[in-house]
């Protein structure tokens, strides 16, 4: 019996009040509001629409989430007990300060990003642990699917399978079509940018650098394909290594196929995915947001996405009862699918329903504590269950080594 606030009206938010309006005896009040309010509109009419009988109210409000003021009013005004953030990671940093400026709860799906240095780190928002310790309010970083649900992976198979973790892998595959030349699957600006970055992966005690896209290899992803992937930095590696320091080794990998690579390449040859703003006619313009305003909006994507996604997380070092052992924990989402329960992409799914799970765990008490927690510091089997619960089903393989050292 709730009432949240979602800000955003992007793919990810389409998938979170469509959750929220399925799970209706929790979220029985939604606000969405965000930038462009005919977005949020679009929402609740397909809300009215896809689910009828759903009792969860929804209504919308335009908000600048880079003015904290502008948050304050919005939150005093509606009462939530939680705000649900997803809009972008340049944001997070203003909604929490709204949040404990209100005295209520905070839950995103990735880690805080400046807007002018593509870095992204955990430093500035577990800077917040002590304000929200002090107003008995809970903030929880990264509860998407990666970072999110590998999180609850990781914390899984250290509970239910190994007396230590020493190497983890995190492997992301999204195996499906959506028929464009180069679209990206979430916000393009913070997907290139992710990916033009240097790689980096954890080992004895400290990080290795790679070139973008440097290493390589084929990896078997179960029901749906063998694919190339590459090692990239991913934020919950961060948090993982800090909450498990038995890990000697954790790498993240992700496919990309050989027509992305060679469209991305250009397009970085050519200027077009920097951020350092140049004159155009007159006005400061970052060729990334130019870029962005010309792809395809990810949520455009949905209605002709084939294939599937797999992302899990492969565990290695000694078991429960001290042998070596190997285990793989993961999800395998079908695009078509998700549209035709919720009109989303598989990759907008996949991040929306952790979001929706974990403010269903905060909201009725399980999960909730004071405090700045990332997802793999909470009990997992809760989290778990509620996949299987609602659209993203959780198998294991054990035994089979899927990533090579
Ligand atoms: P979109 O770009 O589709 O949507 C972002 C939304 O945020 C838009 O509605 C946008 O409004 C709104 N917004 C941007 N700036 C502001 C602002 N200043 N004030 C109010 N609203 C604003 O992104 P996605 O839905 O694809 O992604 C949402 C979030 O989820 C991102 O942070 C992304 O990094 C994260 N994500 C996490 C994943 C995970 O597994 N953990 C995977 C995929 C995404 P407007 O339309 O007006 O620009």
């Amino acid at each position: 019996m709730s009432k949240v606030i979602i800000i955003g009206a992007g793919g990810v938010a389409g998938v979170v009040a469509k959750k929220c309006a399925q799970n209706d005896s929790v979220f029985t009040e939604v606000l969405i509001a965000t930038r462009t309010v005919s977005k949020a509109d679009r929402i609740v009419a397909e809300i009215h629409e896809h689910f009828p009988q759903s009792r969860a109210k929804f209504t919308t409000a335009t908000v600048d989430a880079d003015n904290v003021p502008e948050l304050v009013g919005l939150i005093q005004g509606f009462g939530p007990a939680m705000v649900i953030n997803v809009a972008l990671p340049y944001q997070d940093l203003t909604i929490m300060d709204a949040c404990l400026e209100t005295g209520v709860h905070y839950l995103d799906t990735a880690n805080y990003e400046p807007r002018d240095v593509a870095k992204f780190e955990y430093s500035w928002q577990w800077a917040y642990q002590d304000r929200f310790k002090e107003k008995g309010l809970m903030a929880l970083l990264g509860c998407g699917f990666d970072p999110g649900a590998t999180q609850a992976f990781t914390a899984y198979l250290a509970k239910h399978h190994f007396a230590e973790i020493h190497e983890l892998d995190i492997v992301d595959c999204n195996n499906g079509d959506h028929g464009k030349a180069f679209a990206t699957n979430f916000n393009p600006e913070i997907n290139i940018r992710e990916i033009t970055a240097n790689g980096r992966y954890w080992e004895n005690g400290q990080w290795v650098e790679t070139r973008p896209l440097e290493i390589s290899q084929d990896i078997y992803y179960p029901k749906v394909a063998t694919r190339k992937s590459f090692v990239l930095y991913h934020e919950e590696l961060e948090s993982i290594v800090k909450h498990f320091p038995t890990i000697r080794r954790a790498r993240f990998w992700m496919t990309f196929g050989e027509n992305y690579i060679k469209h991305l390449n250009v397009l970085e040859g050519i200027g077009m995915t920097s951020i350092e703003p140049i004159d155009f006619r007159g006005q400061k313009i970052a060729p990334i947001e130019f870029l962005k305003a010309v792809l395809p909006a990810p949520e455009s994507l949905a209605a002709n996405y084939t294939g599937q996604t797999c992302i899990g997380v492969q565990a290695k070092g000694p078991g429960k009862n001290g042998k070596p052992n190997v285990h793989f924990v993961y999800n395998v989402k079908d695009h078509a699918e998700c549209y035709r329960e919720v009109q989303a992409q598989g990759v907008s799914y996949t991040t929306g329903v952790p979001a929706m799970i974990g403010a269903m765990l905060m909201l009725s008490g399980t999960w909730m504590q004071p405090g700045v927690w990332n997802v793999e510091q909470l009990d997992p089997d809760p989290f778990i269950d509620a996949m299987n619960t609602w659209g993203l089903p959780v198998d294991e393989l054990a035994g089979i080594e899927l990533v090579k050292a």
